[in-house]
């Protein structure tokens, strides 16, 4: 009675040979199977495998010539290297990965997707702001300075949560906005204005209300009217700004390290009232501020979890909303993709410039993008990062890219925009933050845990084998569309609704079930000294 038909049926499915082609062109395909196809094993189409290939790894198609392109998303990943028999086992060190594609000539804002109509009608319960901006929770963000004050600041935040957080229950939590940046450093060299304006724009994140307060040491070379000039928070353009709110811990007042702890919590509980105040209301869907990226790709993530994020990503710009795709490594080999998306000649050249100061980025420390792809993605069965990034970029679905962010940042437009960022999970997650997010969606196949302590993080695992053992940390099985059992749209639709309703605050996140949070991490190409 209690038998497990489903593991009956697990096993019969495994036997079934599933592969999956992505484009007509395609010459390979790649390998569903949890567990991978032995030698031996008959394709639906009559090709019988000569190697054993592992899951979510390639295997030929046809017979490929040594010198001829490996065609996976109807693109060339590389030339293979030597002459690959049809049933083969397409593995990285049988390709050769094609040269970046120069930034010179590219198709500039000439194919941009017909309009889809407009979604209308979707809401959810979010926090009014007034500077007009929603927040899908109800945080005080306690900034920094400067590294130095980290540990004071988490003394005083255990007593926050012990002492006050119970007197203000719309409250959600209390978060140190916590660094490694602020002395030490070369704060007026070409790329400072980088951290520095991430840590300004995260302090205004929509999930803190606008109440700004600072932790400072006092003698840091990021003194807080630099962090914060006048005027930079104001909450409304047509209120004054106010006075910043300092707890300066070198200040004579502080006598003894409890004085200092006292001065936190005495400023804390002022902000703490007013975000109590706050009060959920219905908003149109157009307010989510959602950022996309992925981290532990395999050869699924461009399967399956990327293209559902891409359809929602499709949904949430209907819907009038703001999406935010980054990770410059992992689009810099689609950029004809990218600059022929663009809405405008202009924003097709921030494209173009975003992608040229990346590469000297990278030139000055002596590598290229090929440095993005790890080992886990190799084993994932990603040869290289060309077929890594056709698998990333489909998480921005088929709008037309309506504008372009540099580093750091703050979003003020709705539609699809390029935020510039690393691939860097957690330095990608700290400039999104800073660009105003109000809700992540993160893929992944090889699986993280990863999460923020300051927006919901929702994963989407790219296989069911993955969803199955990580079944607690995973939020959406994207891996039902290998199986077959669900579309891309099924899944992309999912996604949508589970958005709504963790921004409505009527679902958590796993990882904010477990308080998994992940350290900011700020990008900072300028020295330390
Ligand atoms: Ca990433």
């Amino acid at each position: 009675m209690d038998r497990p038909r489903h593991a009956d049926d697990a096993g019969r499915a495994a036997l079934k040979p599933h592969t999956i082609r992505m484009h007509d062109r395609d010459n390979v395909a790649i390998v569903a199977n949890d567990g991978g196809l032995p030698p031996g094993t008959v394709l639906p189409g009559g090709l019988s495998l000569r190697d054993r290939v592992p899951q979510g790894h390639k295997v030929a198609l046809v017979d490929i010539a040594a010198g001829t392109p490996v065609l996976r998303y109807g693109i060339p990943i590389g030339r293979a290297i030597q002459a690959i028999a049809a049933g083969s086992w397409v593995h990285e060190r049988l390709l050769q990965m094609p040269a970046a594609r120069g930034l010179e000539g590219l198709p500039i804002a000439t194919g941009q997707a017909a309009p889809q109509p407009r979604l209308d009608g979707h809401t959810f319960e979010g926090y009014r702001n007034a500077d007009g901006s929603v927040g899908t929770r109800n945080i005080l963000a306690i900034s920094t300075t400067v590294q130095c004050v980290a540990g004071v600041l988490d003394f005083a935040l255990q007593r926050i949560r012990a002492e006050l957080l119970p007197k203000f229950p719309n409250v959600d939590d209390v978060v140190g906005l916590e660094h490694g940046y602020g002395c030490g450093v070369a704060i007026d060299a070409p790329g400072a204005e980088i951290p520095i304006r991430t840590l300004r724009n995260i302090s205004l994140n929509p999930n803190f209300g606008g109440e700004v307060m600072v932790v400072s040491l006092g003698c840091e070379k990021l003194q807080p009217e630099r962090l914060m000039p006048p005027g930079s928070f104001a909450i409304t353009p047509a209120e004054p700004a106010q006075a910043l709110n300092v707890v300066r811990l070198q200040d004579d007042a502080h006598v003894g390290f409890m004085s200092m702890v006292d001065s936190i919590l005495r400023q804390a509980e002022h902000h703490l009232e007013r975000l109590d105040a706050r009060r959920r209301e219905t908003v149109p869907a157009s307010e989510l501020v959602v950022g996309v990226q992925c981290g532990g790709s395999d050869a699924f993530s461009g399967v399956t979890a990327n293209p559902a994020v891409g359809f929602c990503t499709d949904l949430l710009v209907r819907a009038g909303a703001s999406v935010m795709f980054s990770e410059t490594t992992e689009v810099r080999d689609g950029i004809d993709q990218l600059t022929s998306r663009a809405a405008t000649p202009e924003v097709a050249q921030r494209l173009i410039d975003e992608m040229a100061w990346y590469d000297a980025y990278l030139q000055r420390g002596k590598v290229d993008r090929s440095a993005n792809t790890t080992p886990g993605n190799k084993q994932g069965g990603l040869s290289n990062i060309v077929e890594k990034a056709m698998g990333s970029i489909v998480k921005s679905g088929s709008a037309p890219i309506s504008n372009v962010l540099s580093p750091g940042e703050k979003l003020g437009a709705k539609g699809l925009t390029y935020a510039a960022t690393p691939a860097s999970d957690f330095i990608c997650g700290t400039l999104q933050l800073a660009a105003g997010m109000n809700l992540h969606v993160f893929t992944t196949g090889r699986g993280t845990p990863y999460g923020l302590a300051a927006v919901p993080v929702i994963k989407v695992a790219t296989r069911s084998d993955l969803a199955r053992r990580w079944h607690d940390l995973m939020d959406v099985n994207a891996g039902t569309i290998a199986d077959g059992s669900a579309t891309v749209e099924d899944v992309g639709w999912e996604l949508f609704r589970l958005m709504l309703d963790v921004a409505s605050g009527r679902k958590k996140t796993w990882a904010e079930h477990w308080k998994l949070h992940n350290a900011l991490v700020l990008f900072n190409p300028a020295p330390v000294t």
